[in-house]
């Protein structure tokens, strides 16, 4: 699989980080999702990791927070953090949330795994090692979300009900949502056992097009696809939505990836928020 995507790699002050061209051509909002490059964690969180529970120096991730949102123009100030539980909890995030879980992990919005706003300047951030980041922008309402969806997430279908929650607080139109799948774990590096399989097949009409059966016992779960096709499911055009397809196993130079690393690693971060003018 090619690191050349949809998704486009950029750099500032030596951090990279990726951006979304469908998302930067409307101009309305400020974005990234980043990689290890950039920070100053040492291994094996090296360098730019995000994330607090983890076993890295706290210290050394509030500076890569720090580094993360300045590369791409957003104060700490402005972030709100999702605790994410792997549940499909949707937060609606105000002005007074800013700070949230910014800078530590006891202020984060609890039990929630998706956020959703029309507030500018309030920038939404979740983590990832190897679950589905999901990002959402409405043109039209202006109005943005961000997901966290690894299997259960997905299964639990946080994604297209995130898109479900911008028509209902907001009255986005799904035809106008554009969505954004980026960097986690593809279907080349996720190998699943029955009780998976099983849940995903009562789950998803269409499992065939994203389970692709081993044997008896395992099966490769292509999440991306999982994603993809649920938003479309609830209504969002499917050249509204980019799919990296950059895996995270794949590479562990860019980024961090759970199973790559046996559940010792970093964590990348999404971060979105409607432009302040
Ligand atoms: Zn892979």
């Amino acid at each position: 699989m090619s690191i050349i995507s949809k998704f486009i790699l950029k750099e500032n002050n030596g951090v990279k980080y990726y951006t979304i061209p469908a998302f930067t051509v409307t101009g309305l909002v400020k974005h990234g999702f980043s990689t290890r490059i950039g920070g100053n964690s040492e291994k094996p969180f090296d360098t730019l990791n995000l994330g607090f529970h983890t076993g890295d120096n706290v210290e050394l991730v509030k500076e890569n927070r720090k580094r993360f949102s300045q590369a791409i123009g957003i104060s700490l100030d402005n972030i709100v953090a999702a605790g994410q539980i792997h549940g499909d909890k949707i937060y609606q995030a105000g002005i007074e949330d800013r700070g949230k879980g910014a800078l530590d992990q006891e202020t984060v919005i609890k039990d929630t795994d998706a956020l959703i706003t029309n507030k500018p300047g309030v920038a939404l951030i979740a983590f990832y090692a190897d679950c589905v980041p999901i990002m959402y922008l409405d043109p039209v309402q202006k109005v943005i979300a961000i997901a966290h969806a690894g299997w259960k997430g997905t299964i639990l279908k946080i994604g297209r009900k995130t898109v479900g929650k911008m028509q209902e607080i907001y009255n986005c139109l799904s035809e106008n949502i554009l969505a954004a799948i980026c960097p986690s774990i593809g279907p080349c590096h996720y190998e699943v056992d029955t009780s998976v399989i099983n849940q995903v097949k009562n789950s998803f009409k269409q499992w065939d097009k994203i389970l692709k059966i081993k044997d008896k016992n395992k099966a490769q779960l292509d999440l991306w696809e999982a994603n993809r096709l649920q938003l479309m499911e609830e209504g969002v055009p499917e050249e509204n939505i980019t799919v990296a397809e950059i895996c995270t196993y794949c590479h562990p130079e860019l980024l961090y990836s759970y199973r790559y690393s046996n559940g010792r690693t970093g964590r990348l971060a999404g971060l979105i928020m409607l432009k302040e003018e």
